[in-house]
C-alpha cells in the first residue's frame, strides 16, 4: 500500500489524521493516532445458524388425553369448544379420534389444557447422538421426553 501522507510504497497502517482516516507509512505514523482494527472474525457476517427442524406429529393417543384433560378441568365438550372458539362438533371429533388436530390447533389445546400433544418424530437416518437438547422451542411446542 502507499502511504497517504508521504507517498511511499510500503507497510501501511490505517490511522486518524486529524479525524480523517488514512493509511500511513511507520515513518509517518507518528502524525496519526492508530486505528484498532477490529478481528477479521467480528467483520464476517454471521452465518444464519442452520436449524434441522424435527418432524412434529400428533401422538397417537391424543383423544384420550384430550378427553382426559377436559373433563378434570370440569368442562363439558360445549364449554371447551367455546373456550377454543371451535365447533362443538370439533371437539367431539377430537375426543372420539376422528379427527387428529393439525399440529396449529394441538399447540392451542395443549396450552388450554396443560398436556403434551405433540411428539418429535424419529428420523431414521440422524444418529441418536445428534438428536439433542439443541431444538428449543421455548414455551410454543413442549417435546415429549422420553
Ligand atoms: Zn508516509
Amino acid at each position: 500500500m502507499t502511504c497517504e501522507l508521504c507517498g511511499k510504497p510500503g507497510d501501511t497502517k490505517r490511522a486518524l489524521v486529524e479525524g480523517v482516516e488514512m493509511l500511513l507509512c511507520s515513518n509517518c505514523a507518528g502524525y496519526g493516532k492508530a486505528i484498532k482494527v477490529p478481528p477479521a472474525a467480528l467483520m464476517k457476517v454471521r452465518k444464519p445458524v442452520q436449524r434441522v427442524e424435527p418432524e412434529l406429529s400428533v401422538v397417537s393417543n391424543y383423544s384420550v388425553l384430550i378427553r382426559q384433560a377436559r373433563e378434570s378441568k370440569g368442562m363439558t365438550q360445549k364449554e371447551f369448544a367455546q373456550q377454543m372458539a371451535e365447533k362443538e362438533s370439533v371437539i367431539q371429533h377430537l375426543e372420539n379420534g376422528k379427527l387428529e388436530p393439525p399440529l396449529k390447533l394441538a399447540r392451542k389445546l395443549e396450552q388450554r389444557l396443560s398436556i403434551s400433544l405433540i411428539e418429535e418424530v424419529k428420523a431414521g437416518t440422524v444418529p441418536e447422538a445428534t438428536k439433542s437438547e439443541g431444538f428449543t422451542f421455548g414455551d410454543l411446542i413442549k417435546v415429549r421426553k422420553r
